[in-house]
């Protein structure tokens, strides 16, 4: 990849840390850099002290590649650490969730009736036979029983695997059968834009014939659901919940490396894999980063909008914000309903200090126009958070003064499911930011831009991103499927992790992720990374949102075709096609020019709201589409198709 394009590099735009933020910051020492890297297992002990072990662990780290223990027999329990030992010291009655339901409906959850809440759902499962070390799948909307679930299963030591309540049967199914659980919790139906999701029909298909035994249902929407319940296997959580025992339960002493949740990866590439994650490494993990990357304090009100059936909702609505015993904004439904102010109604009630969300979220907002955002006093808020795909810099710079009115820093968070938290991020008060990119590794984590050869690239070029040691809350393997875990993870550098995504390594030592390495194009021998022409298209005004993707091409191997959205009240026409072209070979160069530009009024997006490159491509060549089950809204392909037969 060295015969790359470096338009991103060419961001000047350097944003400092305040002297302010810089003051009060958490991380505020940058020795803390040098210190991680030349002790990386002190590093991590120090960060394990912030949480609570009922037995100490005798080594950091053992490292047998791929295989890594962390904490080695510690022993803790996650519940304990995000729900209990807040209750001990002194957290009672600090919220610990304000849940906001979309229909406006609203409950502000103490640590206190968490703990309470967690004691007899977890005495729920113990009832319907979940032991240590059982699956449980958990298919729910962003209701207060989602995360009280994680919690309960936590508590006794059950594994949660969570699918999001977005999912279609045959995902569900797959999933519960791939992870062999024997109970599944679910509701009646779940909000969204006012309509009901069936979620409890979606569970009835998909249990069928599969271990699951017993099916808990959380009653949300009500009679208007419609639903069956099946005798001696479907019960109510409410009607369950009145018959265990409301004594508080002891939490189960888990091992530092037993199974803590299984997730299944968002699906961009393909199959999904159940990725395995363990309690003490993870939890270490997830917490660092909140008082790291967030600077979290104590009288901080942290919203994430991310789903609790994304790893994003598992580390930072649940077991990061709430392991250090903040207080966390918690969202049912979507951003557009019933106004497309939600999210800025929802920062103002509850004094937002924090904000987490997305690019696709950010172009969206920037699709809409600022008067939303104007609407609200969004004063409480001192930091930003992105995560998801590569922030293009327009997106940046408008999330930058719209939403933080210049004042917060943005911390671009790179990350995966697989790697359990942020691992390239700034640390607000010590780095300076530039928009596009998610700057340096974290302390103690060894990311690193290399060659085909594994070399580090020169500073100035492109390569794979690898991390080269070991993290805590690193994945373990893929459940059920360890060689799959050592190819697709391990298999290209001995003993490094490769995480798939392409990346160029500034002057500065910055790194600016390029996108999927399955994803890069290459037009007559040039590496094109997909972000670095996106960002040029999304930098036009017209623009709201573009994705790229090479087809094959006789002479240049591939072409670029680019899918492009445009922002309200734009209109496409012939010439606009060729001002984007043009638009594009001044930002970057004549061999990223855009062969053929197709206007959509959506993108092809995962669940987890990611663009789709790998179906534009099918549909750009023609070829039978792959795996679609992922994909949010299906109609969106069938309107791709055809826009692409009358534009050929
Ligand atoms: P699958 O692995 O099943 O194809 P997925 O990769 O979309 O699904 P996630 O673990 O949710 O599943 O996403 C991680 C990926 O998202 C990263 O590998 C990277 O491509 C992208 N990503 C996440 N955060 C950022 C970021 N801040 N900048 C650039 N890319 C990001
Ligand atoms: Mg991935």
């Amino acid at each position: 990849m060295s015969n790359h394009l470096d338009t991103l590099l060419q961001e000047q735009r350097l944003f400092e840390p305040s002297q302010s933020f810089r003051q009060q910051a958490n991380f505020s020492d940058p020795s803390i850099y040098d210190r991680a890297s030349e002790n990386p297992e002190e590093y991590w002990a120090e960060q394990a002290t912030y949480l609570d072990w009922f037995e100490p662990y005798e080594s950091v780290c053992e490292w047998d590649p791929p295989h890594a223990k962390w904490f080695v027999n510690g022993k803790l329990n996650a519940a304990y650490n995000c729900v209990d030992r807040h209750v001990r010291k002194g957290k009672k009655n600090k919220v610990a969730i304000f849940w906001e339901g979309e229909p406006g409906d609203s409950r502000a959850i103490t640590y206190g009736m968490l703990q309470k809440e967690v004691d007899v759902a977890a005495r729920m499962l113990q009832s319907l036979g979940v032991k240590k070390g059982d699956r449980v799948t958990i298919y729910l909307p962003m209701i207060p029983e989602l995360p009280i679930s994680l919690l309960a299963c936590a508590k006794i030591g059950a594994v949660h695997s969570v699918v999001f309540g977005g999912f279609s049967a045959k995902a569900l199914r797959e999933r519960i059968l791939d992870a062999d659980s024997k109970v599944l919790i679910t509701a009646d139906a779940g909000y969204r834009r006012g309509k009901p999701i069936p979620l409890k029909a979606n569970a009835d298909e998909a249990v069928v014939d599969t271990p699951i035994e017993k099916v808990l249902v959380v009653e949300r929407f009500g009679k208007d659901a419609g639903i069956e319940m099946k005798e001696n296997r479907d019960i109510y959580w409410a009607e369950l919940a009145a018959k265990v025992s409301r004594e508080p339960l002891a939490a189960e002493p888990m091992d530092a490396e037993d199974i803590l949740y299984l997730l299944y990866t968002s699906g961009t590439t393909g199959k999904p894999k159940g990725i395995v994650h363990t309690t003490g490494g993870y939890l270490v993990g997830a917490n660092t980063s909140l008082r790291s990357v967030f600077d979290l304090k104590d009288d901080d009100v942290f919203f994430c909008t991310a789903d609790i059936g994304w790893v994003t909702g598992h580390t930072y609505i649940v077991y990061g914000p709430l392991s250090a015993g903040s207080t966390v904004v918690m969202y049912e439904g979507s951003p557009d309903y019933p106004g497309r102010d939600r999210f800025w109604d929802i920062c103002e009630k509850y004094g937002a200090t924090i904000l987490y969300t997305a690019p696709t979220s950010i172009r969206m907002f920037m699709k809409w126009g600022p008067e939303y955002v104007k609407q609200h006093d969004l004063s409480s808020l001192r930091l930003l958070g992105s995560v998801g795909e590569p922030i293009n810099p327009e997106a940046w710079m408008w999330y930058h003064e719209h939403i933080g009115q210049g004042r917060c820093p943005i911390v671009d968070t790179w990350w995966q499911t697989e790697t359990g938290c942020a691992m390239i991020a700034p640390l607000p008060g010590l780095v300076a930011t530039k928009p596009g990119s998610a700057t340096k590794p974290l302390p103690g984590i060894f990311a690193d831009v290399v060659d085909e050869e594994g070399q580090p690239v020169e500073p100035g070029n492109g390569g794979y991103l690898v991390i080269r040691k070991p993290w805590p809350s690193m994945l373990r393997t893929v459940w059920g499927d360890d060689e799959r875990f050592r190819n697709t993870y391990f298999g290209k550098f001995e003993g490094v992790y490769l995480p798939g995504d392409g990346a160029h390594k500034d002057k500065d030592g910055y790194i600016w992720i390029l996108g999927r390495i399955d994803d890069v194009i290459n037009v007559s021998g040039h590496r094109i990374g997909t972000a670095e022409v996106e960002s040029a298209m999304v930098s036009h005004p017209s623009v709201a949102e573009a994705a790229v993707i090479g087809r094959s091409h006789e002479i240049k191997g591939q072409a670029i075709t680019a899918f492009v959205t445009l922002r309200e009240g734009v209109e496409s026409s012939e010439d606009l096609v060729a001002e984007l072209k043009q638009h594009v070979v001044e930002k970057i160069g004549a061999m990223a020019r855009p062969e053929e530009i197709i206007f959509t009024a959506e993108l092809p997006k995962t669940r987890s709201a990611k663009i789709m490159r790998r179906l534009l491509r099918d549909i750009a060549e023609g070829r039978v589409l792959g795996d679609t089950t992922t994909l949010a809204d299906p109609s969106v392909v069938d309107e791709l198709k055809s826009r692409y037969k009358e534009s050929d």
